[in-house]
Formats: C-alpha cells, structure tokens, sequence
C-alpha cells in the first residue's frame, strides 16, 4: 500500500455504502459511515445479483452469510407477453462459474443487507445513524462533512448517498434527476399461492408493448418477486413510491399470459408497492478535490439491466485499491473515477436503451423478438465479466 491509512468518511449506508467500507477496511483504512434515517431498511423487493457483484461480495467475506437466503435460477430468459415461448435464453446455473468466474443469484434486498450488516459489524466499521450530511467544505488539512449538530473531518469523504445525492449537489450544483416515463410495481408473493404447472426455476423478463414483467425467485426459492415496469407519462408523487393497487395492476395486465394473471390473482392487495422510475445522464466529472461519489449518486440508472446495485459494488472495491495505490488522496480518487466511469456510464446507456428495446410494438417487437438471441450473450458477457477484483 503506498498511501498511510486514511479515515474516509461514507455519505449513505446503502448497499453502495456499505460494500465500499467493507472493500477500505480490507485495505487498512479507517472507514465511518454517516446515515440519515434511524434504522437502515431496504425496500421489500429483490435484486438480481450478477456473477460480476458476486466476485466481490465473496471477496470481502460477504458470501458465506448469505447461502440461506440465495436463490440460484437455472437460466435467464425472455419471454413474450402472450403465448409464453421463450424468445432468448442463458443458461446461468451450470455455467456461470464457468463462464464468468462466479455464479449469479438472486435475493431479497432485506437479506443482501443483513449479509453486510454482519460483516460490517464484524469488523467493527462503525455507522453513525442518525446523522444526515447537510454541507460540505474542504480545506488544505482534509474534507469536512456537516450534520445539523457537528462538524466531521477526514482524510476523503464518498458520497454513497444515493440518486438525490446531497453530495452531489454540493459538489456540482443543483441537476435534478429526470422522470424516466416508467413506473415500477412490485410485490413478493408466497409460493405456495402460486399454481405448481407455472412455477419455473428461471429469471424471467417478460416483454410486451409499453411494459414489461421480471419475476424470479427470493429466499431460497420460498417467494417470487416480481416487478412490473410500466410506462406512465407522469409522476406526482415526490415520495416516489406509494400503495399500488392491485385492480389497476390487472387491469394493465389484463391481454397478458396466464402465468401472469395468476401472479396477480395471487397477490396481497396490501404488499403491491409502485414507484416512479427517474434517473441521469452520465457525469463528466465524479471527483474534486477530496470527494467523490460512489453508487446511484454518481451513475443512477433505469433498473432494465439490472446492475445499478452491481455497479455500485464494483465501484466500492476500485476505489479501495485507488486510494492505496496513491499517496495523495486526490490523485486516488482520480484514479478511482477514471477507472469506473466509462464502465458505468455503459451501463446507465444499456438500461436506457433497454427501455425501448423491451416496449416495442408491432413490427418492431417481431423483429426484436426474432434477433435477440443473437445479442444476450455478448450483452451479458460485457457486464459479468468484469473482474474488480484486479484493476
Ligand atoms: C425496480 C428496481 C430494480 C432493481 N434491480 C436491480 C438488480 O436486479 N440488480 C442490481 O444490481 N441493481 C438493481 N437495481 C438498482 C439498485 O437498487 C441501486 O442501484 C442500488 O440500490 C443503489 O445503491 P446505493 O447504495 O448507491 O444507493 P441507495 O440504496 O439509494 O442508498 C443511499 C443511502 O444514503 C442515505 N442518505 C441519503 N442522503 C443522505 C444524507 N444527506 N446523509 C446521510 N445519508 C444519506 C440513504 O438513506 C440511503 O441509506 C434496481 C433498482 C430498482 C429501482
């Protein structure tokens, strides 16, 4: 390590956040964690985790407390909305570690959360709760953070502070993030409501006109999530995510495959949630000075390729081997952003462009419907493939 151990104080306990801390104590720094909310609570939704994530989640001791609650599917596939014939597919079970070095899972977001919290706690990082950044300054001494009653030094500050970032802000003005057109509904329902013939042990996305269906499996393989994006010219809510209501869901739904209506006949009124899909362009700049940014604060993204939270992981263990490569902070952090940014500006294009790929109508959607074969490996090649790890 060429840098002296450095106290890097983390904006946002996330999972961005956390994995970052986790990758900086591995390195021999002193990592604190600054939260705005009392209790740390992930939405009640699942979240696909990529062989790419994986390598670094196993690397940092993370995998082991998690093997109860993994589900691995057998393949990922795309499905159309109304007969159900597969129209592309990856195998993933038998030929992930092959392929990619790692496997690919999928687990409830409450679940991945507790995997860090553990570890986190094991090697004793501390999260400061409680403690919302409102202002940041730097001077020649270090980076300082402020909450409404104290003032925090420190060597770097990383902004993990999600898509509303206050460090951001600070850092680079005012840029709020933009309304995708999308709205995601969610929900998580047992599998013991579900009839056996449709219970399959695939990720599956189906894709219909103006929306699409993602379902796989949570909790060893006990409950299916599934979200529901779909497109919505506005969003009033400023909560972002409020009661869906199941009525509406089917009736959106309502042309749909048999499969799904009984994933929806099987849904609890009160477990649907609906939230507006918003996100940014990529940035030019992440770093300045002794900040920088990590996760959605730095590269949001449409949830339609399923690596906003992978991308964050990775982000967490270059910036570690960043700033131990450097004896000066501002050079680590340079490093850092220029090692990630190409990558996940990539990313935030793919979901984008995604989003109409998925939706398309008509001829259109034939057309895809006939061609996509040819392009899901090498899509998911670029994305798994990658390697943290070793930059
Ligand atoms: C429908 C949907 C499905 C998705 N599916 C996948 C998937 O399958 N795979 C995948 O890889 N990704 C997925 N994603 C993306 C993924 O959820 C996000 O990219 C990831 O959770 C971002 O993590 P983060 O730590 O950067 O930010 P966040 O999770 O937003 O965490 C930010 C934290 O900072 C805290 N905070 C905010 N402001 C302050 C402040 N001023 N002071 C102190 N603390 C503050 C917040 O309270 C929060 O705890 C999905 C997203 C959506 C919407």
């Amino acid at each position: 390590m060429k840098s002296k151990p450095l106290e890097i104080s983390i904006v946002g306990a996330g999972i961005g956040g956390l994995v970052a801390a986790l990758a900086l104590k591995k390195r021999g720094h002193k990592p604190i964690i600054y939260e705005k909310t009392e209790s740390l609570s992930e939405l009640g939704a699942g979240i696909q985790l990529s062989p790419n994530a994986n390598k670094v989640l196993k690397h940092l001791g993370v995998m082991e407390e998690l093997q109860a609650d993994i589900y691995e599917p057998e393949a990922f596939q795309f499905v159309h909305y109304r007969n159900g014939k597969v129209l592309a597919q990856q195998a993933l079970k038998n030929s992930s570690v092959k392929i990619y070095g790692s496997p690919n899972y999928d687990i409830h977001r409450a679940d991945l959360q507790k995997a860090l919290l553990k570890v986190i706690n094991k090697e004793e990082i501390q999260i400061k709760k409680n403690s919302e950044i409102l202002d940041l300054y730097e001077e020649a001494n270090g980076a300082f953070i402020k909450t409404k009653e104290r003032l925090i030094g420190s060597d770097a500050v990383i902004g993990a502070d999600g898509i509303h970032s206050i460090v951001r802000k600070k850092l680079w003005g005012e840029d709020k993030a933009r309304y995708t057109g999308n709205v995601a509904w969610r929900m998580l329902v047992p599998i013991e409501e579900i009839s056996s013939k449709f219970l399959q042990q695939n990720t599956k996305v189906w894709l219909g006109p103006k929306k699409h269906f993602v379902q796989y499996l949570v909790k060893g393989g006990n409950f299916l999530n599934c979200v529901c994006l779909v497109e919505q010219n506005d969003w009033m809510n400023e909560d972002w995510s409020e009661k869906g209501d199941i009525s509406e869901l089917k009736h959106i739904f309502s042309d749909w495959h048999p499969e799904i209506q009984e994933i929806l006949e099987s849904t609890k009124p009160g477990s649907l949630y609906k939230w507006g899909l918003h996100d940014r362009a990529p940035m030019n700049k992440w770093s300045k000075g002794r900040f920088s940014l990590l996760g959605d604060a730095a590269h949001p993204m449409l949830p339609f390729v399923a690596q906003g939270a992978a991308m964050a992981i990775e982000d967490g263990i270059v910036l570690a081997s960043s700033l131990s490569s450097f004896d000066d902070v501002e050079l680590g952090l340079n490093d850092y952003e220029n090692k990630r940014k190409y990558r996940t500006a990539k990313a935030q294009r793919t979901a984008s462009r995604n989003a109409t790929i998925f939706h398309l109508s008509d001829f259109f959607a034939i057309f895809r419907n006939l061609v996509m074969k040819f392009f899901i490996k090498k899509i998911m090649d670029s994305f798994y493939k990658y390697d943290a790890i070793s930059k």
